[in-house]
């Protein structure tokens, strides 16, 4: 028998394998928590890692999803300042320890003790989802579900790497993806020039990257026109790492921003050398979500999304990992 309040999701039940559509048990949201019905969510290349089982210790099973617009329609105990039918957005950082050394120190993205929204509990690729409300963000009334999706991780952690790449106005992005299409914006609203690069051949890609006002948009075989102040490679293959110090000039920095790369070959210390930096961003913390979210209608950010039914997740997976769409797929029950 149904219950009229069962939810549904696309469950990832083994590693490797596709997710299954697959009826839940209604919950309800413990002390702290909301329930959120899903109006829509996002899916991003971390998905892909966490079906791949390219990130340890995933919970299984899980419902994977961290880009999640929806509505809360059910409050746990102790709930304030939130409302039934009011629309929020829950992201990748779920929870946090809040007395590890780092969430001590306002560095709550690297706690010792996270929880990570579709990775360690259960996320978006649902009809609904519970969350600590500390953790979710109001998005008022302005744009819509799915547009809005992307923002809650491409353009998150998109924002902390933008930051974490200085003030630098030559600013090179390396796979143009979810990320890059929303950061592009964002950069260009700050007054830097983007240079693109995409997958060698990929016109469209390119294409699309000089739609978004790319001041150059090539292959990432390719040296930029002129040597960069800073990069950021969202794309997950270590190759590109040599290749970005070889395109950022003295005193350049490199932002890794993907949570997995594949392994970054051996590189002569020179082009390292000269001040040059590489560092990594990891996850998020809320006040980036905060500043992010605030700045985004002022930046005049428009997402490009592929829109597919949940349970068209696996598809979508597929279509991500080929590379078959510009922007960013969201997923809509
Ligand atoms: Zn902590
Ligand atoms: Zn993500």
């Amino acid at each position: 028998m149904k219950s009229k309040n069962a939810m549904h999701a696309m469950v990832l039940k083994k590693i490797g394998s596709a997710l299954e559509w697959t009826e839940l048990p209604d919950r309800q949201p413990g002390p702290g928590e909301i329930r959120v019905k899903v109006a829509a969510c996002g899916v991003c290349r971390t998905d892909l890692h966490v079906v791949d089982g390219e990130l340890p210790d995933p919970k299984i099973p899980i419902v994977p999803g961290h880009e999640i617009v929806g509505r809360i329609d059910a409050l746990g105990e102790g709930v304030e300042g939130l409302k039934i039918g009011e629309r929020v957005g829950v992201p990748w950082l779920g929870h946090t320890c809040g007395v590890c050394p780092y969430c001590a120190s306002g560095r709550e993205n690297l706690c010792d003790h996270p929880l990570f929204t579709g990775y360690m509990r259960d996320g978006g690729f649902a009809t609904a989802t519970i969350a600590d409300v500390r953790f979710a963000f109001p998005l008022g009334e302005t744009g819509g579900d799915a547009a809005l999706a992307p923002l809650l991780c491409a353009g998150l952690i998109g924002w902390r790497s933008l930051v974490m790449a200085g003030a630098g106005k030559k600013l090179g992005l390396y796979g143009f993806g979810a990320a890059a299409h929303i950061v592009a914006q964002a950069a260009k609203w700050q007054g830097r020039s983007i240079f693109a690069f995409t997958r060698p051949g990929d016109v469209s890609t390119q294409t699309f990257a000089r739609s978004l006002g790319a001041a150059w948009a090539g292959g990432s075989n390719e040296l930029p026109p002129e040597p960069l102040d800073a990069a950021i490679i969202f794309a997950t293959i270590g190759d590109l790492v040599p290749l970005a110090l070889k395109a950022v000039h003295k005193g350049g920095r490199v932002v890794c921003a993907g949570i997995h790369m594949s392994d970054i070959p051996g590189f002569p210390y020179r082009i390292l050398w000269e001040e040059r930096q590489l560092v990594s961003v990891a996850n998020l913390t809320r006040q980036d979500g905060i500043d992010f979210l605030r700045l985004a209608p002022q930046m005049g950010i428009v997402t490009h999304t592929t829109r597919y039914p949940l349970n068209q997740a696996n598809q979508a997976l597929d279509d991500l990992r080929a590379g078959r769409f510009e922007g960013a797929a969201v997923l809509v029950p």
